[in-house]
């Protein structure tokens, strides 16, 4: 029998806001709910270079509010390593097992000249051409180091394919033809880091996780993700995508504003207890005080309201908008 497994994977902006505290219960809670681990996994690709203290300031918020981690950084680490800078080792060896089976090749073309490219509508997301498609991956590489670059590589997405479908435990059903929508999309950049979603997927693949809980500013990556779960001839987990939370002025909780981050409200002399009472209300489970463990046992996916709750500094609640 497979062990359910959820995980949080944060990526480390500084103190955790509200929003973030919400993903990181429901996370857990789903990992839980039927008796399965909960794993921490830092998302730290772009931050290589900035301090740890982002890190730490996010474990100390989690530990606030009462959350513990089964697997990650300080706890049991089967899958380690837990942050992402230290993982690029295991996203080049996947990158190659595409690379073998001729789903991925090389592209030279900077983001102003698929922007130039792309038929997409002014500010959304550039519709790959497939300028790089069908070049020999030599020449690619070669004329891109000749302009001073290096290559990135591209998910070559099967034209034919038609709609990819998310059946998603809080948003229901997704749809995305991946081919029209984004086109061949970046699974290593230039710069040689991994993307977003191809690290996500190596890592949920590779950390055996069952349970994908996030914010559903997401959703729409997810048909890629599905993609690259068939590429390797693995199970998707389930998926929990969780409307965003907003401010009192309906504007979307930004990572960095510090007026909502739990750090704030722990030196107000906010109590945890409430807050803890307060998010799990907004996930539909009432809080009769005991552990979280025991309370995961009542979570329902499908209970979660599917509209974003607003989050009142003042009454300290969450309320349904
Ligand atoms: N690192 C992403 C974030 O902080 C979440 C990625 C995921 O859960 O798949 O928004």
């Amino acid at each position: 029998m497979t062990i359910e497994r959820g995980r949080f994977a944060p990526t480390p902006s500084g103190a955790l806001h509200v929003g973030s505290a919400r993903t990181a219960l429901a996370s857990a809670l789903a990992a839980w709910r039927n008796g399965g681990r909960w794993a921490l996994r830092v998302e730290d690709l772009d931050v290589v270079r900035s301090s740890t203290r982002p890190i730490e300031a996010m474990y100390e918020d989690l530990a606030w509010i009462g959350l513990a981690w089964d697997e990650g950084p300080g706890a049991d680490e089967p899958h380690r390593p837990y942050r992402q800078s230290a993982r690029a080792g295991l996203y080049r060896e996947a990158l190659d097992v595409l690379r073998a089976r001729g789903l991925v090749y090389p592209c030279g073309c900077s983001r102003k000249e698929v922007e130039a490219a792309s038929q997409a509508p002014h500010g959304a997301e550039p519709v790959y051409p497939g300028t790089c498609r069908g070049r020999d991956p030599d020449d690619v590489v070669r004329d891109a180091a000749a302009r001073g670059r290096a290559a990135a590589w591209r998910f070559r997405v099967d034209r034919s394919r038609g709609d990819v479908t998310v059946s998603d435990l809080v948003a229901g059903r997704y749809t995305q033809d991946v081919a029209r929508a984004v086109g061949d999309f970046v699974v290593a950049r230039a710069d040689g880091v991994a993307a977003y979603q191809f690290a996500v997927v190596v890592d949920d693949i590779t950390m055996e996780v069952t349970e994908v809980v996030r914010g559903d500013d997401l959703l729409a990556s997810t048909p890629r993700q599905v993609l690259l779960y068939e590429a390797f001839g693995a199970a998707p987990p389930r998926w929990m995508h969780l409307p965003l939370v907003l401010g009192a002025d309906g504007e979307r909780l930004a990572k960095r504003l510090g007026a909502m981050g739990l750090r704030e409200l722990r030196e107000r002399g906010h109590r945890p207890e409430r807050l803890r009472a307060s998010l799990l209300a907004s996930l539909g489970v009432s809080d009769d005080g005991g552990s979280l463990r025991g309370l995961a046992r009542r979570f329902d996916p499908a209970a979660v309201p599917r509209t974003s709750p607003r989050w009142d500094v003042t009454r300290e609640i969450l309320d349904a908008s």
